[in-house]
């Protein structure tokens, strides 16, 4: 048996000016285009990663694979065209070349100059190419899934965790469902339901409740049955296209008729439950007052308004620029995207001094938002090559390189400076920056849930801040053209009638 197994990861903010060219899909690694075969499996065979557990099942059932792609990008932007098709092809001719199997690491939630459901065309070019050959999907949690998705593939298998610490799992789930079909002649349906709600991403942890109770049902419900898999998708919310939406699926043995009903049961928790999705930021200043409040250490200030995990800029210096207003002092900051500040402050050399103006250089006219930076007096203390291994919880084993990257002593605080955007899952780049996080009175970064995997241990404390950006947490600041209608909560009277497991 011979299968392909190929990686193209996109989570797109519709809302965000950053571009996404097909530099975009290796930049994190440090390469000028996405890598592929020996290449792409050094880089991502042994991170926590969909990719790389599709790589485990293909090697344990001793199965020849190929590699055409491994195309991975931060979260960002519409994708362009020419990366969209790029990627495409690499993997549809892998596929015309000849194969038994076609196994993928997708996200479920790209949108491209063209297509508002960039998964659904990748996989329709597929089954069109080659109509016969069954396709197995591991998709992220956040996925917003479509028909198109459903339709032309075989299995689907989400993440299961939010912060996602299972995406190496979730491959070997989706490879070994179809696999295991394939040896035994078995043919598979998915059963699938959207549900026109809208759950905030800050509300979507699934260690937490209202998600919790949700994808345990989902999880026992596999366990329990016949059914092969079973997922929860709480959607991606910073997307203005057709098919936001929270959804649950499952696939089974065609012949089988249990999905329907777990289906049903998972969608009929989550609609029951869908104002404990709602979510209110407190504003900024009272945030930081809060905090400011705090006697112990370290506290960890998490602005979630522009976060890159969500599409941010990370550029945006708002809320540090409250916290030394308020007069907070003994502040580490990582990281801060800004390739022309590290130009002119490596330029101005280590150990000099510099006034400059730190980040502000985008600005999100979709919601009027025009960027804010920091001009600020400090001196040039480290310079790196931005480079290191995830160690924390999410995607482990992954080598990051952030780029040149500037480490910049402001007096009350230290910021890290990079090339690149990143959600810290952790605090590999401030230990990278030769900064010790538990000698610091505040953290500040920017993230939304992810940081609970690394941060929360080394953390006393941890305050939420509403920074201003393209993935603010009020809703009401963006303007949803292509969202169906009604959508919870923005109908909040809005009732399912034509749902008949309510
Ligand atoms: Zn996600």
């Amino acid at each position: 048996m011979k299968v392909v197994i190929a990686m193209m990861q996109h989570e797109t903010n519709t809302f965000s000016l950053l571009p996404t060219s097909l530099d975009a899909f290796s930049r994190v690694v440090g390469l000028q285009k996405p890598p592929s075969d020996k290449q792409a499996i050094d880089l991502y065979g042994d991170a926590d990663m969909a990719f790389a557990g599709l790589l485990d099942i293909a090697r344990s059932y001793d199965v020849e694979y190929v590699v055409p792609i491994a195309a991975y990008s931060e979260p960002s932007g519409i994708v362009d065209d020419d990366a969209f098709n790029f990627i495409c092809k690499k993997i549809c001719n892998a596929v015309k070349d000849g194969c038994d199997a076609v196994l993928l690491d997708l996200h479920g939630a790209m949108v491209t100059e063209s297509y508002d459901d960039g998964e659904g065309e990748l996989l329709r070019r597929i089954r069109k190419t080659a109509p016969e050959i069954p396709v197995a999907v591991a998709l992220d949690f956040h996925a917003n899934v479509t028909s198109t998705m459903v339709e032309n593939c075989n299995v689907i298998d989400g993440y299961r965790t939010y912060p996602h610490i299972d995406m190496r799992e979730t491959g070997k789930r989706a490879a070994k469902s179809l696999i295991n079909c394939l040896k035994q002649g078995i043919e598979t349906k998915i059963c699938w339901q959207p549900l026109p709600m809208m759950t905030h991403m800050m509300m979507q942890a699934t260690w937490h409740q209202p998600m919790k109770d949700i994808m345990e049902l989902a999880i026992e419900g596999e366990y329990n049955t016949d059914i092969l898999n079973a997922s929860v998708f709480g959607g991606f919310s910073y997307a203005d296209i057709p098919h936001v939406s929270l959804s649950v699926l499952t696939v089974e043995p065609v012949k089988n008729h249990l999905g329907k009903g777990l289906v049903g049961q998972i969608c009929a928790m989550a609609w029951e439950r869908r104002y404990d999705f709602i979510y209110t930021p407190l504003p900024l200043s009272e945030s930081i007052e809060k905090a400011k409040k705090i006697k112990s250490h370290p506290v960890l200030i998490v602005d979630h308004g522009d976060n890159t995990g969500s599409g941010g800029s990370a550029d945006d210096m708002s809320v540090l620029d409250e916290m030394l207003r308020q007069g907070l002092t003994g502040i580490i900051v990582a990281p801060v995207r800004d390739p022309e500040a590290v130009d002119q402050l490596i330029n101005c050399g280590e150990g000099n001094e510099m006034t400059l103006t730190i980040g502000g250089k985008y600005s999100v006219p979709s919601i009027n938002q025009i960027g804010h930076g920091l001009n600020c007096k400090g001196i040039v203390k480290k310079v790196t090559d931005g480079c290191f291994t995830i160690t924390s919880p999410v995607q482990t084993g992954l080598k990051v390189c952030l780029g040149r990257t500037v480490v910049f002593d402001i007096g009350s605080a230290i910021i890290v400076i990079s090339e690149e955007g990143w959600e810290p899952y952790g605090p590999e780049l401030f230990i990278h920056a030769g900064l010790i996080p538990e000698e610091s009175q505040f953290m500040l970064i920017k993230s939304r849930v992810h940081f609970r995997a690394g941060f929360e241990s080394i953390t006393n404390k941890i305050i939420m801040a509403a920074g201003p950006g393209v993935c603010s947490s009020d809703y009401s600041q963006f303007n949803f053209s292509q969202l169906p209608k009604p959508m919870f909560p923005f109908d909040k009277k809005m009732k399912l009638e034509k749902y008949n497991f309510l």
